[in-house]
C-alpha cells in the first residue's frame, strides 16, 4: 500500500504541463493529421527518430501524448502507444514481439478474443507455434519453455475464472531464454498491480475500462520497459495504430478520478463478494480477495488492491430460472464491458480445461459492482436470487438438483 496516497496526488498532477495547455488545467484535445514545420531544418529535426515533436499526427499529438507519458509513469515503464481498442493493444503488442517459427505460451484463463486471435491469427496463418498452459503454473513453466519461446503472456486474474498467475515465477522462467512477458494488466490497473516491478516487459490496459471509466470510449494502451520498447513501438508504427484525441481525452478525464473510483469498486464489490459467499444459492464466489480463493496468497504478495470485477458460481438453475433472475434485477445492467461507474452482471459459458467443464453443474456469472450503493446492489441480488430459486422446476428440469428456498 506504500504508494496508493502518493499515487492519488500523482493522478491529480501529471501530464498538466501549461506551456501545452496555454495555462487551462486540462490538455485540449488537439485534432489534425498535419503538422507544420517553420523550416526545412525544423522538419528534418522532427524526422528524426527521438524527436519529442511528431512529424506527422499518427504518431502523436500533445494529447495523445500526454496520455501515454502519463499511463507509462502510473505502469512504472519506459513509454506506452495508444490503440483504437484494448484487443488492438493485446494483438500488436503480440506482433511486434513474434516472428514466424516463435513458440507463444498463453494462459488458459486468456481473455476470450486473445485466445481467438492466437489461434486464428498467430497460429493458424502466421506460423507461429501457439500453446496454451495452466494458468496455475509456477516455477513449473520452465518445463513448458522452449529454446524458441519469444513471449509468455499473463493475464491475472484471467477472464472468467479470476485465476490469479505466479507472474514473479514466470517472468524469471521467461527471461532465462530471453522470452518478453506481456500482461494484461487491465482488472488490477497500474495503481493497484506495478507491472514492471515483478519482471513483466510490456503491461497492456484496455483502458476502455477502468482508465476511462464511464463507459463512453474505446481504447487500448500498452506501455513497455527499455528492451521492449522499440519493438512495440515499431508494431504500432508499421501497422498504422494510433487513437483518436476525443478517446485520449476521455481517459485522460477518467484517469484523473481513478483513484478515488477504485477505492469505491474495491469497497463495495467485496461486501457483494462476501454477502454472495454467505448466500445459500451460492456455490463458489471467484474474487481473489477472499480468503477462500486459491490465489489469494499470490495476490496478497503481489497486488495492493482489488477492483470490481469477479465471478460468482450459482447452484444448478434451469434456463427459466436464469432467465428470471435478470428479469428481476433492477440495478445490474446486462451487457458486455465493465469498468464503468455502472453495475453489470452477465452469465459466462462455463469454462473448459483440458476437455473438462470447470465448476461442475454450476452457473458462472460475471459481475461487476459499480458506484451504487452497495446496501442496494446487495438488496438487488437477493430478491432477484429469491425470485430466481422460487420459480417451480418441477417440469423441464431432469437431473437438476432441487434447491432449498432461501428463507
Ligand atoms: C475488455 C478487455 C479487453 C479488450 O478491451 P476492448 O477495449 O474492449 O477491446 C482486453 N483484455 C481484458 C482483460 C478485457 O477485459
Amino acid at each position: 500500500m506504500q504508494d496508493c496516497d502518493y499515487q492519488n496526488t500523482r493522478l491529480t498532477h501529471l501530464g498538466r504541463d501549461t506551456s501545452v495547455s496555454a495555462g487551462f488545467v486540462n490538455v485540449p484535445v488537439c485534432r489534425g493529421s498535419t503538422i507544420l514545420a517553420d523550416n526545412l531544418e525544423q522538419w528534418a529535426q522532427r524526422k528524426e527518430p527521438d524527436n519529442p515533436y511528431a512529424s506527422y499526427g499518427r504518431f502523436t499529438n500533445p494529447t495523445l501524448q500526454t496520455l501515454t507519458q502519463a499511463v507509462a509513469e502510473l505502469e512504472g515503464g519506459f513509454q506506452a502507444s495508444l490503440f483504437p481498442s484494448g484487443l488492438a493493444a493485446c494483438t500488436h503488442a503480440l506482433l511486434g514481439m513474434l516472428e514466424v517459427g516463435d513458440h507463444l505460451l498463453i494462459p488458459d484463463s486468456v481473455y476470450g478474443p486473445v485466445r481467438a486471435f492466437a489461434q486464428q491469427v498467430l497460429a493458424s496463418r502466421m506460423g507461429i507455434q501457439v500453446q496454451f498452459y495452466e494458468p496455475s503454473l509456477a516455477e513449473g513453466i520452465a518445463s513448458l519453455i522452449r529454446p524458441n519461446t519469444k513471449v509468455v503472456y499473463v493475464e491475472s486474474p484471467g477472464s472468467a475464472t479470476f485465476e490469479i498467475q505466479d507472474i514473479p515465477a514466470i517472468a524469471r522462467c521467461a527471461h532465462a531464454v530471453g522470452a518478453y512477458v506481456l500482461l494484461d494488466n487491465t482488472w488490477a490497473t497500474p495503481l493497484f498491480f506495478k507491472p514492471f516491478e515483478h519482471g513483466v516487459d510490456v503491461s497492456i490496459q484496455a483502458a476502455t475500462k477502468y482508465l476511462t471509466g464511464h463507459s463512453d470510449a474505446l481504447l487500448g494502451i500498452a506501455t513497455a520497459n527499455e528492451r521492449a520498447w522499440p519493438l512495440l513501438r515499431r508494431a504500432a508504427h508499421d501497422f498504422g495504430q494510433t487513437a483518436g484525441p476525443d478517446d485520449a481525452f476521455l481517459a485522460l478525464r477518467g484517469m484523473r478520478t481513478l483513484g478515488v473510483r477504485l477505492r469505491q469498486h474495491q469497497a463495495s464489490a467485496l461486501h457483494i463478494a462476501r454477502f454472495l459467499e454467505n448466500h445459500p444459492q451460492v456455490q463458489q464466489v471467484l474474487h481473489p480477495a477472499l480468503e477462500s480463493h486459491p490465489g489469494h496468497a499470490i495476490w496478497k504478495r503481489d497486488f495492493t488492491g482489488s477492483t470490481g470485477l469477479f465471478g460468482v458460481v450459482l447452484e444448478p438453475l434451469s434456463e427459466a430460472q436464469l432467465s428470471r433472475f435478470f428479469k428481476t434485477l433492477r440495478l445490474f445492467g446486462i451487457g458486455l464491458s465493465w469498468g464503468g461507474f455502472e453495475s453489470l452482471a452477465l452469465p459466462m459459458d462455463m469454462p473448459k480445461r483440458n476437455g473438462r467443464t470447470l465448476f461442475g453443474e454450476g452457473r458462472l456469472l460475471r459481475l461487476h459492482v459499480g458506484l451504487e450503493e452497495p446496501q442496494h446492489l446487495q438488496q438487488d441480488l437477493a430478491q432477484a436470487l429469491d425470485a430466481a430459486y422460487a420459480l417451480n422446476t418441477s417440469r423441464n428440469t431432469s437431473g437438476l438438483r432441487l434447491v432449498a428456498q432461501q428463507a
